[in-house]
């Protein structure tokens, strides 16, 4: 059984905990730096990007999330929580600059300010590829850096990315049926047996 941090300071984690546990594995919620130290892989969920900002300054927490990042934990990070590991934000606010992604808030305003829409997955997933994503005042993916990969789209928009154990989705895996986003969380932790 693997040991999955929730970023559970604000916004949607509950909902990641339960993805998690229903896959049989343990969900852990983090929300001090100590919490950190026995993971197997984290999720950033999303919610109010510049609350969670906010809130991570205490005891450093975003610099401890980032040490571990840097060291090689596996992460996923869904729409606010990419938008606290994007390198760039427009209209510009802190990140953690660790997914060489720039994005911009609320991109999609109000025709999707809550929907779900169809999202194509790459051909390194099986079929379906074309599946629902839930798209709740995401951001859009503006620029994606040459050591990105793109794993799904939303029309021409990149919604779900990769970069060494990072995964960043701009939708909602969570809120959806399809665990495949966070099965291969779980595939990246090299444990999941
Ligand atoms: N608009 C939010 C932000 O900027 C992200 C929305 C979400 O996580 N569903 O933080």
């Amino acid at each position: 059984m693997l040991r999955i941090g929730v970023l559970a300071l604000q916004g949607d984690f509950a909902a990641h905990e339960d993805v998690i546990t229903n896959l049989g594995h343990a969900a852990e919620a983090v929300r001090r730096a100590r919490d950190l130290s026995t993971l197997d892989a984290l999720i950033m969920p999303g919610g109010e990007s510049s609350a969670m900002l906010r809130l991570m300054q205490a005891e450093d927490l975003g610099g401890a999330i980032a040490e571990r990042i840097r060291g090689g934990l596996p992460v996923l990070a869904t729409c606010a929580g990419v938008i606290l590991l994007a390198h760039g934000v427009s209209p510009w606010q802190p990140s953690l600059g660790l997914l060489d992604i720039d994005v911009i808030r609320n991109a999609y305003g109000r025709q999707v300010h809550s929907a779900v829409e169809k999202i194509r997955l790459v051909e390194e997933f099986a079929e379906p590829r074309e599946i629902d994503g839930v798209l709740i005042r995401a951001p859009r993916i503006s620029r994606v850096g040459t050591r990105v990969d793109i794993l799904a789209w939303f029309g021409n928009d990149p919604v779900l990315v990769r970069q060494g154990s990072i995964i960043g989705a701009t939708f909602h895996p969570e809120l959806g049926r399809d665990t495949r986003v966070h099965r291969q969380l779980l595939a990246m932790t090299g444990n999941d047996g």
